[in-house]
């Protein structure tokens, strides 16, 4: 059908989440018939550079991937699903051997569900089930977590949850939660100097255990690198700190490896790069590179086998044919190691960014971590003020007509590309968006 009859059907038929309804009115929806690598072809039939990994940073492997789609189409063949709990596919078990010898020692038991959101909540049930299964605190209920995270929309997920708009509105929903300042580059709410702010905030987690009662708090869950305002990476120092306060005070932290798990930032869990291993690691997105929905948890043995009965449960959890996805998906990583070649290919993307961008008077720092970039934008380099307006939305929509896919974050441009982009297409996009900011700047006479 044309674009005008699909866009008609998904107005009348479907319901969109997250956006201002004004806005889908206004601009219509994106609607893609078709990919090949990091092309999208929409239903108007222009083609994008898509270097968002479907919006959501997921699709690690680029679209149209025949190895990926084989291995599924023979596993739903023969055996597409076969209950939960105790009932097993070879691929599920398989998948769950893998993943815990790429995992940091010692995480090593597996649960899988079916995305982001039901891995966090698996997380959150099992650390707090692990402090009354083990009897170390009986009555600890309550999660610790920091301004600006994104933990996921169901409710225990989103409890600790404060980005994106979407708590407030949902409130009341679950209980215990409470919330530290977390590490941002270039601005922070204290004005404080970076490095001087990221040990504030690490030393903040044992104060907010110590006011919260440590005898009560079950948990402490971060993302190792926040999208909030895009890519804020953090020091090693920081989470090196939050072990030892976990230590502790006998805190279990949960590592949200949901974006960055996989590869996305140059190492196969970003938590690498501290060297410190969390007691509960969870990932979703580029497990499967987008191919089937699929995530899942992993934790230290002597959480996972501290209670008589583990009390949760997901219908597709290890359903066969994600299994297959993610093996696939891991196989293709390892076999053409992209894990290195993001490092590699990260740190040159980054730093053509960095020289073609940051000179630009409204761009105010760029950093990123692997495939995982952002440019954060500011009205005034001295007072790094944030824009009020919709200059950075306006950045990104004319990357969009200029053919490029990036994401707008807050005062951040984010972009996240499939690790099989090639130089020529990171070189195509430092272009791209230097004509874009420069060609916004000038109309709105910030140049
Ligand atoms: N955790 C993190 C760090 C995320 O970024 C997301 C989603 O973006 C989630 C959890 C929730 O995952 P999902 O959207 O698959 O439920």
């Amino acid at each position: 059908p044309p674009a005008a009859e699909l866009t008609a059907e998904a107005f009348d038929h479907m319901i969109f989440p997250l956006i201002p309804y004004a806005d889908v009115k206004e601009h219509g929806p994106r609607i893609f018939v078709e990919g090949e690598g990091l092309r999208l072809i929409d239903a108007n039939g222009k083609t994008y550079l898509d270097m968002m990994s479907s919006h959501t940073r997921a699709n690690a492997l680029g679209y149209g991937n025949e190895e990926i789609a084989a291995s599924v189409y023979e596993q739903l063949r023969n055996l597409h699903y076969v209950g939960t709990v105790a009932n097993l596919t070879e691929p599920a078990i398989e998948l769950a051997t893998k993943i815990a010898s790429l995992a940091p020692e010692p995480l090593e038991r597996v649960l899988f569900v079916s995305g982001g959101s039901e891995a966090v909540e698996s997380a959150i049930k099992l650390a707090k089930q692990y402090q009354i299964g083990s009897g170390n605190k009986p009555r600890a209920y309550k999660v610790i977590s920091r301004w600006n995270a994104y933990h996921g929309a169901t409710m225990g997920a989103m409890g600790a949850t404060d980005w994106l708009g979407i708590r407030h509105i949902n409130e009341p929903g679950a209980v215990g939660y409470s919330f530290i300042p977390g590490p941002m580059n270039y601005r922070n709410p204290f004005g404080m100097e970076t490095g001087a702010y990221m040990a504030f905030c690490a030393e903040y987690l044992e104060q907010q255990i110590l006011h919260e009662g440590p005898e009560l708090v079950a948990a402490f869950i971060a993302e190792p690198v926040m999208q909030a305002n895009g890519v804020q990476v953090t020091p090693p120092s920081y989470f090196q700190r939050v072990r030892e306060i976990c230590d502790k005070y006998g805190v279990v932290w949960i590592d949200d490896e949901v974006i960055t798990g996989f590869g996305r930032t140059g190492n196969w869990f970003a938590i690498e790069r501290p060297g410190v291993a969390p007691d509960i690691m969870t990932f979703a997105k580029a497990l499967t590179a987008g191919y089937m929905p699929m995530g899942g948890i992993i934790a230290r043995p002597e959480i996972a086998d501290s209670m008589p009965i583990f009390r949760h449960v997901h219908t597709f959890s290890g359903h066969a044919g994600a299994a297959a996805a993610a093996s696939a998906a891991i196989r293709i990583m390892e076999r053409d190691r992209l894990v290195e070649k993001v490092r590699t290919d990260g740190v040159y993307f980054l730093n053509a960014l960095t020289r073609e961008l940051e000179p630009l008077p409204i761009v105010g720092e760029v950093r990123g971590a692997g495939f995982w970039v952002a440019i954060d934008f500011t009205s005034d380099k001295r007072s790094k003020a944030a824009f009020s307006d919709d200059t950075v939305k306006a950045v990104a929509a004319r990357m969009a007509e200029d053919g490029v896919l990036a994401s707008a974050i807050g005062t951040a441009i984010e972009m996240a590309p499939p690790y099989v982009a090639t130089r020529s297409d990171l070189d195509h996009t430092v272009e791209v968006a230097a004509r874009a900011i420069r060609e916004i700047s000038k109309e709105r006479g910030l140049a």
